[in-house]
């Protein structure tokens, strides 16, 4: 039987058309889909040195194979653009319905060029596409936004879409699907500057699979894997909200703009507090875990906030970077997030750049219109990310990231601004967690755990051994399996709490086969050879961006002050060998010593096209 029929849409904004174009067959079979065609398709559309935000910038909706079917946790979605934060490539995943009714729609990704002139959304269909007219949902939050589509297009309707900071241009503004986002890189910006609203998909239709039966069975044996893993039935109960029970004790919980890696009086956020405001549970499209947490404030100054969340990510954001331990505003802190349409991660971060600086006296009261921000005053952090969503005063100068508002405020605010090649990290201590730390450097999108996450650091996973967390270039094998690990998972799009539950190893292969009729997932390590080559063509991106081994470094305050963990693991800590990670990392990779693929690597992986465009 032949392999299923794959194809994309593509959507320019500035001439109005729109036509769908086949997957070359070569190309399903060396890219396979998700984060596959993510990279494939931006690299040979999108010309070297694009301003992110120009009408020249593309950007790629893309969801996966599986995506639609009733396989677990492998309905996710990315946005690949090129990021205006970093510059660099920018890969971002969301969960929610959205990657199931892309594939509904018959698409694996759809290609939006252009600009519009005027606010427009795209709706798709099962017959048709149309760019329409969204001046009366310009200026609207991300819930409205959805709720309004969904009204005019009927209940089979999804969508996807930029708040008030993605009109804006904030430059960390998300893309909301439900109450999920693609955060990461500054993806709702480009969408923004592009006057794309929202697209929205109105479909349900049945997927096409290339073994239906035997995909069945294969969901079967999924399903008890997972059932008789201890980790889903964990990450069902609580999702991510106990998470910093974890990380707060190991020293590797970053607090006061990462000076610190443990946060005092830490039982008022834990994960049992967070229980006691939960109100219910959210899942993304087939998927039983349902691990977003639904909270509700009850009474005091923030009563009525609802968030789906914070997660592990955002209780993180609204407590470690400015010290606060009112778990009522970290509740009230993720809605404002939502609503706006903002990347949750690198809005604590600005605050908690802006704390420190107003500490050492570089931000004065005047400068931050009359806030106090003083460490613990979670109200002042309220205030500031309204002013963010809004660009209002001192939010303004925030909005643009830490990178480029140190330079604005000048007077030395750059030694306090911690980000990797303009993005600014998640909640894991570099110092606490050094393949995270190594993987924030490396990451081929700036700082994010979601690149390479490290099990191995967190909950001791032994896949593929173990590790000493505080040691530096004799991991960099491990910083290396993480990344090349993700990017395969995401061919899928596999969420990432997925790989806890038992069945990726065995089943991610079988699953990907029975879909496409891609007899190459089958070979033994064909989908690792896949996610390396992702990895590779993303590098090969940077390069061609003027991106080198210069960029893949770490803030000052990680490299020359020692953490200080309380009496937690991890005191004195500081990454002190990074030129020699560096040389060890890349020679394994088979990259040049300043960072960039080899030929005979780009060859071996077959990227002899991408070859030809390094120096
Ligand atoms: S585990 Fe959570 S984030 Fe992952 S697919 Fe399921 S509901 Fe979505």
């Amino acid at each position: 039987m032949a392999a299923i029929e794959r194809k994309g849409l593509r959507v320019n904004l500035s001439t109005g058309e729109i036509r769908g174009e086949a997957v070359e067959e070569q190309v399903a079979t060396d890219f396979i889909g998700g984060s596959g065609f993510g990279i494939y398709y931006l690299y040979t559309h999108l010309a070297p040195n694009t301003d992110p935000l120009s009408e020249q910038n593309k950007m790629l909706f893309v969801t996966g194979p599986l995506a639609g079917t009733n396989a677990q946790a492998v309905s996710r979605w990315l946005v690949c653009t090129r990021s205006p934060l970093t510059g660099a490539f920018a890969r971002s995943s969301c969960g929610a319905d959205f990657g199931a009714w892309l594939r509904f729609s018959g698409y694996d990704f759809i290609m939006v060029e252009g600009r519009a002139e005027k606010p427009v959304y795209i709706h798709l269909s099962e017959n048709s596409c149309q760019i329409k007219d969204a001046a009366e949902l310009w200026g609207k939050d991300t819930l409205t936004t959805q709720q309004w589509l969904t009204e005019r297009h009927g209940k089979d309707t999804r969508a996807a879409c930029i708040g008030p900071a993605g009109e804006r241009l904030v430059k960390y503004a998300s893309i909301a699907s439900a109450r999920r986002t693609a955060s990461r890189c500054g993806t709702g910006t480009v969408m923004g500057s592009k006057q794309l609203k929202a697209i929205a998909i109105t479909s349900r239709k049945h997927m096409q699979l290339h073994d239906p039966e035997a995909f069945k069975t294969l969901v079967r044996e999924q399903v008890r894997l997972m059932k008789a893993s201890k980790g889903f039935h964990h990450h069902t109960d609580v999702g991510t909200t106990t998470t910093h029970d974890i990380t707060n004790p190991l020293g590797m919980y970053p607090v006061r703009n990462f000076r610190y890696g443990q946060q005092d009086e830490f039982e008022r956020l834990s994960g049992e507090e967070y229980r006691k405001l939960r109100t219910g549970d959210f899942g993304c499209y087939s998927c039983s875990s349902r691990c977003g947490k639904v909270h509700h404030v009850p009474g005091g100054p923030y009563a009525g906030a609802h968030s789906e969340g914070p997660e592990y990510e955002s209780i993180w954001a609204f407590s470690g970077p400015m010290d606060n331990r009112c778990i009522e505003a970290t509740v009230a802190a993720d809605q404002l997030c939502d609503d706006f349409g903002m990347d949750t991660i690198t809005t604590g971060n600005a605050i908690g750049f802006a704390y420190e600086l107003y500490e050492k006296g570089i931000l004065t009261r005047q400068e931050t219109d009359g806030l106090e921000l003083t460490y613990g005053n979670h109200a002042a952090m309220i205030d500031l990310i309204k002013k963010i969503g809004r660009r209002e005063g001192i939010g303004d100068v925030l909005a643009e990231g830490v990178m480029r508002a140190a330079r604005t405020i000048g007077k030395g605010a750059e030694s306090y601004a911690i980000h990797v090649k303009g993005m600014e990290p998640p909640a894991y201590e570099p110092r606490g967690a050094k393949c995270l730390g190594f993987n924030y450097a490396t990451s081929n999108i700036g700082a994010s755990h979601g690149y390479g996450y490290a099990p191995q650091e967190v909950f001791g996973s032994p896949i593929p051994r173990q590790v000493d967390r505080f040691a530096e270039e004799e991991n960099a094998d491990i910083v290396i399996f993480n990344q090349n690990t993700r990017a395969m998972r995401e061919l899928g799009i596999c969420c990432s709490f997925a790989s806890l539950w038992g069945w990726i190893p065995t089943l991610l292969d079988k699953l990907l086969l029975a879909a496409t009729g891609i007899d190459r997932c089958a070979e033994p390590g064909y989908l690792q050879l896949v996610g390396e080559r992702i990895v590779n063509m993303e590098r090969a991106f940077n390069v061609r961006n003027g991106f080198r081994r210069a960029d893949d470094t770490l803030p000052r305050r990680i490299l020359e002050e020692p953490l200080h963990t309380k009496g937690a693991p991890g005191e004195g800590q500081m990454i002190r060998h990074l030129d020699a990670f560096l040389d060890r990392y890349y020679a394994l990779r088979g990259w040049t010593p300043d960072g960039v693929p080899s030929s005979q690597k780009l060859e071996q992986l077959g990227l002899g096209f991408v070859a030809r465009d390094m120096p």
